[in-house]
């Protein structure tokens, strides 16, 4: 399943429609309770008001805001903090008189719990997924943040299939790097261990001047997604055998037959 990206990175309107799935019961969409959001004008956006060359276009917010999950069984509330900023709206009249209008939109930077922004196997290790979750809750406030969190949770999932971490070096032990660990790894599974090389190089942009968009980001999510469906989702892995067999009999299947 690829990520919807839009949803993560077009900022929401006060009568916007709800785009969010629930964290928690992963069922309800998260709608905006509209009597909690407030938001403020910041003391830089005051100042520029003064300005003679000001435009409406300028004017910059801060929000919170408290969003509820429709499923009525789970009913979770989620609050989350951002910015604001107008945004303008053209509309024409019956005459055909040009109208601008500005309202204010809402990028999120932080929820209260980490939203799913892709799903995760049950059978995916705990070590993996806490990494994810991590990544998940910094992922509207800090890009490069998020990217390490993403490498970390590749370092975590080559360590739960047994790939050597350290070198034993005048009996000091000595860390692996994450690229010689990748490398170890396509002895067995060359085709994860691509994509999983693949997230490395991501991640290593977030160390680097200019650092990492949320692009950037939701590409390592999609190219981890596909590495996790294909090592833990039973219904891949079950297909991936599949074709592996009709492939080794270059064939069908030889069932018993039945009619
Ligand atoms: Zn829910």
């Amino acid at each position: 399943m690829s990520i919807n990206r839009e949803i993560w990175k077009v900022p929401f309107r006060k009568d916007g429609l709800a785009v969010w799935k629930c964290p928690r019961c992963n069922i309800g969409m998260l709608v905006l309770d509209q009597k909690t959001l407030v938001h403020y004008e910041t003391a830089s956006s005051r100042s520029a008001s003064h300005s003679e060359d000001w435009e409406p276009s300028w004017d910059s917010y801060s929000f919170t805001a408290a969003f509820r999950c429709n499923y009525k069984k789970c009913d979770e509330v989620i609050t989350i903090v951002g910015t604001g900023q107008a945004e303008e709206f053209q509309d024409f009249d019956d005459d055909g008189n040009y109208n601008s209008e500005y309202e204010v939109v809402y990028f999120p930077r932080f929820f209260s719990q980490p939203m799913r922004i892709f799903s995760v196997p049950v059978t995916c290790p705990d070590t993996v997924s806490s990494e994810i979750s991590k990544s998940f809750n910094i992922f509207f406030a800090d890009s490069s943040a998020a990217a390490n969190h993403i490498r970390n949770s590749v370092e975590e999932l080559l360590t739960y299939f047994h790939v050597k971490r350290y070198d034993r070096i005048d009996r000091k032990l000595r860390g692996i790097s994450l690229h010689r660990r990748i490398r170890f790894y396509e002895k067995s599974n060359k085709a994860v261990a691509e994509r999983l090389l693949a997230i490395k190089w991501l991640g290593n942009a977030a160390s680097h001047p200019g650092g990492l968009t949320q692009d950037d980001v939701l590409d390592a999510y999609e190219i981890l997604e596909s590495v996790l469906s294909a090592l833990f989702d039973s219904k891949q892995r079950k297909l991936d055998r599949l074709v592996k067999n009709v492939n080794r009999l270059q064939g069908p299947l030889r069932r018993g037959k039945t009619a």
